[in-house]
């Protein structure tokens, strides 16, 4: 099976999937960790050229989106894929579903090439499961300030309380838009907390 996990700035994703991943390896399902953008040796250079703003330098957001898609293409092809063929549960922090929030509905990049872009990149390839961490933005916001500690902020980290706000209602929306393949998990609260309410609806939706 293949689970993303998405959600905005300090939502603990990646907290989370390492949660999950130590399940289903303690039952014995092989499980592979990844990450967008990133996740392969290819897509991993692309990731560090998009974090460092490369974006603000080569004609914007559609070159920016370009870039995106190419890291996309090289993780499902060289590192997804041939996971899922062996059987491997791949368990994803972000995917497509982060291109149409932060690309589409709070970027400026047309539907249609995102839609061209998902046709290339993965076709009718969809995960099985997205677990969609949803958490009050000033809460996710100081979490994710504490994690940085010192850091300077990333290409996308520095946008306002405004556009997490907007980011946490499209998400939102993803999630009623298409329930059969999201769950909205509310992120609050201790991680095990949080752990147990993914595997619920791990346990509902891939192993009932
Ligand atoms: O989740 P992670 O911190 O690894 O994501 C890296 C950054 O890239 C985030 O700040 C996120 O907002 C941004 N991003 C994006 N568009 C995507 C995926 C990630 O702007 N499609």
């Amino acid at each position: 099976h293949f689970i993303t996990f998405e959600g905005g700035e300090g939502a603990g994703k990646s907290t989370q999937i390492k949660l999950l991943a130590e399940r289903l390896e303690k039952l014995g399902q092989a499980t592979l960790v990844t990450r967008e953008p990133g996740g392969s040796p290819g897509a991993e250079i692309i990731r560090h050229l998009l974090l460092s703003g490369i974006g603000r330098l080569i004609g914007g957001s559609e070159a920016e989106a370009l870039l995106f898609a190419a890291a996309r293409d090289d993780h499902v092809r060289t590192l997804i894929e041939p996971a899922l063929a062996r059987g491997v549960w791949v368990l994803c922090d972000r995917f497509y579903d982060s291109t149409r929030v932060y690309q589409g509905k709070l970027g400026d990049v047309s539907p249609a090439l995102l839609n061209a872009l998902q046709d290339v990149t993965i076709g009718a390839m969809k995960p099985d499961l997205t677990a969609i961490l949803d958490i009050p933005v000033e809460i996710g916001l100081k979490r994710a300030a504490v994690r940085r500690g010192n850091a300077a902020p990333d290409r996308f980290e520095g946008e306002n309380a405004d556009f997490h706000r907007k980011l946490r209602n499209a998400y939102r929306q993803i999630a009623m838009a298409e329930p059969e393949r999201c769950v909205l998990i509310d992120a609050e609260g201790e991680p095990k907390l949080v752990a147990d309410r993914i595997w619920l609806a791990v346990q509902d939706r891939l192993l009932g």
